[in-house]
């Protein structure tokens, strides 16, 4: 079906969707690193942003959270950009694991592949993979650079966090080792695990990552700085991982009920893209079982329904003034 929507029936969507469910409880912040134990609960924010550039946000949208896992999505581009969508695929997969993100079992159930970049073991694969080989700074800046450009502004990194991060991520190094045993790790273990545990640690915001989401949906064309970041056939490779993998074992669940690729961080955001139309995103610190945050998910589905949108719909929309 063809359907015609305009941009205030999309902010007032998103303006219901934020008052709708700024109140619901549940949920509890990620309490394995003590950083984000200690975030205030109640902070809230979503943001849309339209392949045209406008965009609209309500509540904490400027509050710099922990990026976290929303993080293996940029980077995942950034090794698409660097060894092509096919050269990720041979190294590290695309395949979902259906188990949670810091699963060990899921890289022996795979044969030994670290299965996709948006789970723990393929984003430190993938950070192996970032050239320049052997140089962490450079790696570093490579890294920082891409989200700079998929969000339009610059993330910036918290201390604390990563201080907080590197004391405890003994299952990331586990990972990483054995990762190490079956050739999966392209570069040094230990400065791969850093820069992954340092790109978790950059705080971001959610009106940045409507920017990255929207970034996707427009073909890799940032629809705020007008800059092309990455080849247009990079964004149906990267929207598949989302889709398959970015709630982790509530992937299913999610995109039955919700009807977008949308991928979560422990930190609280929720990043969704909606090809061709816009990117939305989310952030609301308390997460369920599987750390995806429970008030972020309330949100973008109350949004997607309220405008009856679905990327398997088969509905043809156009966005107007
Ligand atoms: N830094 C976190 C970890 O490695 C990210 C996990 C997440 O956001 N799902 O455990």
């Amino acid at each position: 079906m063809e359907k015609t929507i305009t941009k205030s029936q999309i902010k007032q969507a998103a303006q219901e969707a934020y008052e709708a469910t700024k109140d619901i409880k549940g949920g509890l912040n990620a309490h394995y690193i003590p950083y984000l134990a200690n975030i205030n609960p109640d902070l809230f924010g979503l943001s849309v942003t339209l392949t045209d550039g406008t965009c609209f946000n309500f509540g904490d949208t400027e509050y710099k959270f922990g990026i976290e896992s929303v993080s293996k999505v940029p980077t995942a581009i950034l090794a698409m950009i660097q060894h092509t969508p096919a050269g990720v695929l041979k190294q590290i997969g695309a395949d979902a694991t259906g188990l949670p993100f810091n699963s060990i079992f899921a890289i022996l159930l795979e044969n030994d592949h670290p299965s996709t970049p948006l789970v723990n073991a393929g984003a430190i694969s993938a950070c192996s993979m970032v050239a320049p080989q052997g140089d962490s700074e450079d790696k570093w800046k490579a890294i920082t650079e891409n989200i700079t450009a998929l969000c339009g502004s610059a993330p910036e990194l918290i201390d604390e966090l990563y201080e907080s991060e590197t004391a405890t991520n003994f299952n990331n190094r586990a990972i990483s080792w054995l990762l190490k045993n079956y050739n999966r790790i392209y570069d040094d273990v230990d400065m791969s695990l850093d820069l992954y545990t340092r790109q978790c640690s950059l705080g971001i915001t959610s009106s940045q990552l409507a920017v990255m989401g929207a970034t996707i949906a427009n073909g890799g064309l940032n629809p705020v700085t007008q800059k092309q970041v990455f080849d247009p056939d990079i964004s149906p490779k990267i929207t598949t991982m989302i889709a398959s993998v970015g709630f982790y074992q509530h992937t299913g669940d999610w995109l039955y009920t919700s009807g977008i690729p949308a991928k979560t961080g422990v930190g609280g955001g929720v990043m969704g893209v909606m090809p061709g139309l816009f990117g939305i995103a989310s952030f609301a610190p308390p997460l369920d079982d599987a750390g995806n945050s429970v008030k972020a998910q309330a949100a973008i589905k109350y949004f997607m329904q309220k405008l009856g949108l679905g990327i398997f719909t088969g509905d043809k929309i156009t966005i107007v003034d």
